[in-house]
């Protein structure tokens, strides 16, 4: 094993980077969990629910109370989409350590995410984005299981390798721009 000098390490390590290879991360955990897809039916359940509520206030004459169109969303969309957005963050996880970023760094993010409502932050879309998901402690408590964690840095060491034998095969051929 040869020591060369890795600066797309080095560029992955910036901090701007690792918010957004966490925040597409959890993004793309959604996607690849099909959860626009349930959450679509649970939003045509939604609209049934809504319907019916509607059809027996005009029936009876008596408006639909605030209240209970609150609790059918509360019923229908909030308990769910909690639980995606645990496994989001898991699927994540292993994706980001997947394409060789530092998965330890995720939960510090979703900390910074949480901290974070100071105006001057370059991220407020994120924290805006984030508005409606778990806390940043319930996330960070989360990925910082031992078990969960352990899986990731397993799948990180290998991607890691793998950008080194890359990058080592990329100077032995003679280019000039590797790893960027
Ligand atoms: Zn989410």
């Amino acid at each position: 094993m040869s020591n060369i000098s890795l600066p797309v390490l080095a560029y992955y390590r910036t901090t701007d980077v690792l918010i957004i290879a966490t925040v597409i991360g959890h993004e793309v955990g959604h996607v690849v969990a099909r959860h626009y897809a349930e959450q679509f039916t649970k939003w045509l359940w939604f609209t049934i629910g809504m319907m019916i509520i509607l059809a027996g206030s005009a029936g009876s004459g008596i408006p639909p109370s605030p209240q209970g169109t609150e609790k059918l969303a509360e019923l229908i969309l909030n308990p769910c989409s909690r639980s995606n957005d645990k496994e989001a963050d898991y699927i994540g996880l292993l994706l980001m350590a997947s394409a060789a970023y530092d998965p330890r760094e995720a939960p510090k993010v979703y900390e910074m995410l949480d901290d974070d409502d100071s105006s001057d932050s370059n991220f407020k879309f994120i924290d805006d984005l984030f508005s409606t998901h778990p806390s940043g402690k319930t996330r960070v408590a989360a990925l910082s299981k031992p078990k969960v964690m352990e899986e990731a840095m397993t799948i990180f060491s290998k991607a890691i390798e793998a950008t080194r034998r890359e990058e080592e095969e990329c100077i032995e051929r003679g280019f000039d721009v590797c790893g960027s």
